[in-house]
């Protein structure tokens, strides 16, 4: 899955995903790609949220639904990130998966759980793209 937020120099948030990965496709099936809040969530008066991993179980939580939320209250996006992906690991201690989070003063982070996650960030101030690197 490749997920991404965009904010514009309005404050309006967007995120897209793509559908499910190679890994995971077979016929029928309906990832976490299009379900909204599992892979994607965004609210303009909040932020972002993007993820990728094991869909079949990701979807059971909204991920990205949950970050918007907790960052809604208050938290950090580091915060809601990992909060997220440990809500996930309580119940599947195996999965593999990652969220980015950003709030809308472009404040940004990431969590993950059984694998190194890395993700790409580029605003007007910076020159070029730069890749974070985040450890479970
Ligand atoms: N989340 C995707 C899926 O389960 C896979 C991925 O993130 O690469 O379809």
């Amino acid at each position: 899955t490749i997920a991404m937020a965009a904010i514009d120099k309005t404050g309006h948030i967007a995120v897209g995903t793509s559908t499910n990965g190679a890994t995971f496709k077979i016929p029928g099936r309906v990832g976490d790609g299009p379900i909204t809040g599992s892979s994607a969530y965004a609210d303009d008066e909040i932020g972002a949220c993007g993820a990728t991993g094991d869909g079949d179980i990701m979807m059971r939580f909204l991920p990205c639904y949950q970050v918007v939320e907790s960052m809604r209250l208050g938290m950090e996006p580091k915060l809601a990130a990992k909060d997220a992906i440990s809500r996930i690991a309580r119940k599947f201690p195996d999965f593999l998966g990652a969220v980015f989070a950003i709030n809308k003063n472009g404040v940004h982070a990431g969590a993950c759980h059984g694998w190194t996650f890395q993700y790409s960030v580029r605003s007007p101030e910076m020159n070029d793209v730069e890749v974070f690197t985040v450890l479970p």
